[in-house]
């Protein structure tokens, strides 16, 4: 007779599903598709290769950043901007072990939560690595050599992204002292210098947590301005000046060309100018690595289904996320566009809904971006260097967070919403952020712009006072009518 383990292992191997819809990856993108899809009555199967449901997004991204972030903003406040407000503390200290593990409590709850949403919404998460072994079947294989298999009519694939490594291979990631964004969510201590490679949101984002922490940091970037693709010029100089006055220094137009290690365990980062020739060196403690991410496609079987990725490694799909094999579909950070956690959301969403027979699309302008240091950077839409590439003639309307009661009675007012609409009909093109919460806010100007609003509407909205968001309605104010009210 077989043992009871014996006989789990057996049915282990042997475990077999019929789906309607199999996704592999359970980051954002695959985890809501999987659940909307189960909701619209699909036989639904997610196969997650992690431990974790919840992607880069909740496991190594989004959620322990914006944890790092905001602990590290309150410890900056601390040390110095409560004594000005008359919060006298004593001795501000860092207990790092403790911001580790408020950010890995964050992380723990809400990939369980997950895991949860399955069960109630009917998802059957399958762990282990997904491969397409033909148009209607993937394998799950675990990491105790077993495999499962899915018959599935259709399959979503959903496998994200990895860290791009160091062109060239001169610099080695070994997530210690040499980190990706991964490493550097969980340093041991503070390092005394930091050099970060890359000044897009990312590399931003955790140089602004490890500066607070009292790093010294410097952002080398290659171009001549910050905060990666889609910024408004006039937001990334404000942008620059504010890290600046916060202690983090940058050198643009510049590349890093190598590291050498020193006796001691600490780095003389090698850079050069951007055009070629002048060179120097950056002491430093860590590098961070922050050039980019690749989509990650690694063992996923396409060319069992005859799908070739394009130069830059995405799925091609169409615009009902359909790969060339017409029962695979993809969406997310491993096909075409921005890398957002939201983007990857709603792609889910309308790709199962179109499964559902529903007529539904995405409207790529209206997907916003946030960079969440302090001030925040928010965006959406076009900037003034698009507009003026695409030749299109709009008026600017801006207002200054140093004028909104609300900014002012908090002691936090700097920054600016800039509000770009079309010179003939007032439509609004684009909105810029740089401000306290400037991520929250940017939904006024997504919610405007996915309904074709004009500045003049927004201005003539009612705002609460004191809030904030007033400094939208003056914005748009000052767009539809050329001047704002309080400034
Ligand atoms: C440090 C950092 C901060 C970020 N902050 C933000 C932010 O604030 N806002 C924002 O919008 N975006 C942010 N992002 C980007 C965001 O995390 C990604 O855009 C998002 O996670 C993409 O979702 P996805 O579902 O496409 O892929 P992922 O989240 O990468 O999920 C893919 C999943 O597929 C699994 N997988 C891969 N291959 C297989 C396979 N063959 N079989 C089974 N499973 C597989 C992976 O294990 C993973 O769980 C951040 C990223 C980083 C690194």
């Amino acid at each position: 007779m077989l043992r009871k383990a014996a006989l789990s292992r057996l049915s282990t191997r042997l475990a077999t599903y019929d789906a309607d819809l199999t996704v592999i990856g359970g980051g954002p993108g695959g985890y809501v598709a999987a659940i909307k899809a189960a909701q619209l009555g699909f036989k639904t199967v997610c196969v997650e290769k992690g431990e974790t449901l919840g992607g880069t997004c909740l496991n190594v991204g989004c959620i322990p950043s914006k944890s790092l972030l905001q602990n590290s903003h309150f410890y900056h406040m601390a040390h110095k901007d409560f004594k000005s407000r008359g919060i006298e503390v004593g001795s501000v200290k860092l207990n790092l072990d403790q911001v580790m593990k408020a950010k890995d409590g964050s992380v723990k709850a809400l990939t369980g939560g997950i895991a949860h949403l399955f069960k109630k919404n009917g998802v059957t998460h399958v762990t282990g690595h997904g491969k397409l072994e033909g148009p209607n079947k993937v394998t799950a294989s675990k990491a105790d050599g077993t495999t499962d298999t899915i018959n599935t009519k259709y399959t979503l694939l959903a496998t994200g992204s990895d860290v791009t490594p160091f062109p060239g291979g001169g610099i080695q990631i070994d997530e210690e002292t040499i980190v990706s964004s991964t490493g550097a969510l969980s340093l041991s201590k503070v390092p005394e210098r930091m050099v970060v490679i890359g000044g897009g949101v990312i590399g931003l984002e955790l140089g602004s947590v490890w500066s607070r922490f009292g790093s010294k940091v410097t952002a080398v970037e290659f171009l001549g301005s910050i905060g990666g693709v889609g910024i408004d010029g006039e937001v990334s100089k404000q942008f620059q000046r504010s890290l600046q006055k916060q202690g983090v220094k940058f050198k643009l137009n510049t590349k890093v060309t190598g590291a050498e290690k020193q006796a001691d365990g600490s780095y003389k980062v090698q850079i050069e100018s951007a055009k070629g020739g002048k060179t120097d060196t950056i002491d430093a403690d860590v590098i961070l690595v922050c050039v980019g991410r690749r989509p990650y496609t690694d063992g996923l079987g396409l060319e069992s289904v005859g799908i070739e990725v394009n130069k830059q490694g995405q799925i091609p799909v169409n615009d009902n996320f359909q790969t060339s094999c017409p029962s695979v579909y993809s969406i997310g950070d491993c096909i075409r566009g921005a890398m957002l956690a939201h983007k990857a959301e709603d792609e889910g969403i309308i790709c199962v809904e179109h499964l559902a027979g529903k007529d539904v699309h995405i409207d790529y302008n209206c997907v916003p971006s946030v960079i969440y240091t302090h001030p925040e950077v928010a965006w959406v839409g076009k900037t003034e260097e698009d507009l003026k590439a695409e030749n299109v003639s709009y008026k600017i309307g801006s207002f200054p967070f140093m004028a909104n009661s609300r900014a002012k009675t908090v002691n936090d007012s700097e920054g600016f919403v800039k509000i770009l609409s079309d010179s003939e009909t007032d439509k609004i093109l684009g909105v810029h952020i740089i401000g306290p919460i400037a991520g929250e806010m940017i939904a006024e100007g997504v919610l405007a712009m996915e309904y074709g609003a004009t500045a003049e509407d927004v201005a003539r909205v009612c705002h609460a006072h004191p809030t904030m968001s007033e400094a939208f309605k003056e914005a748009a104010g000052s767009a539809a009518f050329g001047k704002p009210i309080n400034f």
